[in-house]
């Protein structure tokens, strides 16, 4: 069955004429026509002609209408390497995969470049984080859900689920992917949309999604075991920005950021302060920095809790926002949230328990 591409944008008069741009003449004609049309979208994307009241393209019109193949295949095109890892588990041989975002990037700050429209125009399927975590992105995203299947896999969990800091205005924590059961129910999406694309391979998707839900459960309970290790008194973990609320609450392990939810918040001399405060009240051995955000406030935090008389180490560069490189065990999800896991852990346990006065926790909690 065709899907049904009726969308249009209306209203597009004077300078630029009334123009109509569809989904079937973007995918169909050359590269050249289909540069046109994207700078056409961009156009008027930038000078904001496009409103807000169009039918957008829903679910249940998305079926592919070509067949599917291995030198055919659904292509995909991510934000984030996290999402970019989940699709392609679930996807397997059916789908080429694309990340706008390689390692050390930070998608809060992230501008899409000329090259990211064209392959975001020239998708099958999008998929982005959403919950403003692309802050500079989330317009375009939202414009080309109007012509392309596009799903933001965070906004898909029930809301009862998120986390609204109150300092972030309202908005929810868009950090969903360090409680590794919310990461779940994004591979769960991933899963049923592509079973809506294309049909024809849904049970390859079915069980490829159900073999690494499996693995998504034992890395739950791998991070939740490490976690208890630490004890309590100096189970913080202490980071740039507010990357790991969800970590937090998942697996009772307190966090403080000093920037905040988005990286685009600037950290205060008094944030600072309280901070290096609170590390020596509590004799908190390690700190960290983030692969995709710039170390300076966590390296001025150590400056000042060495200032108050106590050495405080840099743990280690947790990968918050980005994976780490392709090919590496951090290249991919469950390689990050171990790894992060297994620094955090080690580094706060790096110095003798007893100069805290404290003894090794042993045994296994239950989750
Ligand atoms: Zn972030």
């Amino acid at each position: 069955m065709m899907p049904v591409w009726k969308n249009q944008y209306p209203g597009t008069t004077g300078m630029m004429g009334r123009r109509r741009l569809n989904r079937t003449k973007v995918l169909r004609d050359s590269a050249r026509v289909r540069f046109i049309a994207v700078a056409i979208l961009c156009g008027l994307i930038v000078i904001g002609l496009i409103g807000c009241s169009r039918t957008r393209l829903e679910r249940g019109q998305w079926q592919i209408e070509r067949p599917v193949t291995e030198a055919h295949p659904i292509k995909i095109v991510t934000t984030t390497g996290m999402i970019a890892d989940a699709a392609s588990e679930v996807g397997g041989r059916w789908v080429s995969v694309k990340a706008l975002m390689g390692p050390g990037v930070d998608p809060h700050l992230y501008k899409a470049r000329e090259g990211d429209v064209l392959l975001l125009a020239d998708a099958d399927l999008i998929l982005y984080n959403g919950l403003h975590l692309e802050g500079k992105m989330t317009d375009i995203l939202k414009q080309l859900g109007d012509y392309i299947p596009t799903v933001a896999v965070a906004e898909a969990i029930p809301e009862s689920l998120l986390i609204a800091p109150p300092e972030y205005e309202g908005n929810y924590d868009p950090h969903i992917w360090f409680d590794v059961r919310l990461w779940m129910r994004v591979v769960e999406t991933i899963r049923d949309v592509l079973v809506e694309l294309d049909p024809s391979h849904a049970a390859d998707y079915r069980a490829n999604a159900s073999r690494y839900l499996q693995q998504l459960e034992e890395l739950h309970e791998y991070v939740w075991n490490r976690a208890r290790e630490v004890p309590e008194r100096i189970r913080v973990l202490i980071t740039a920005h507010d990357a790991f609320n969800y970590f937090s609450r998942a697996y009772h392990f307190p966090v403080r950021g000093l920037q905040g939810i988005s990286t685009a918040a600037e950290a205060g001399i008094s944030d600072v302060r309280e901070l290096a405060d609170f590390i020596v009240s509590r004799r908190i051995p390690a700190i960290f920095v983030e692969t995709s955000v710039p170390p300076r406030y966590i390296e001025a935090l150590r400056e000042a809790v060495r200032a108050r008389g106590f050495d405080v180490k840099i743990g280690g560069a947790l990968y918050s926002d980005a994976l780490g490189t392709p090919g590496t065990p951090e290249g991919t999800y469950l390689g990050m949230v171990r790894y992060n896991i297994d620094t955090i852990v080690s580094a706060l346990l790096q110095q003798p328990l007893s100069q805290y006065g404290i003894e090794k926790q042993s045994g296994r909690a239950s989750i």
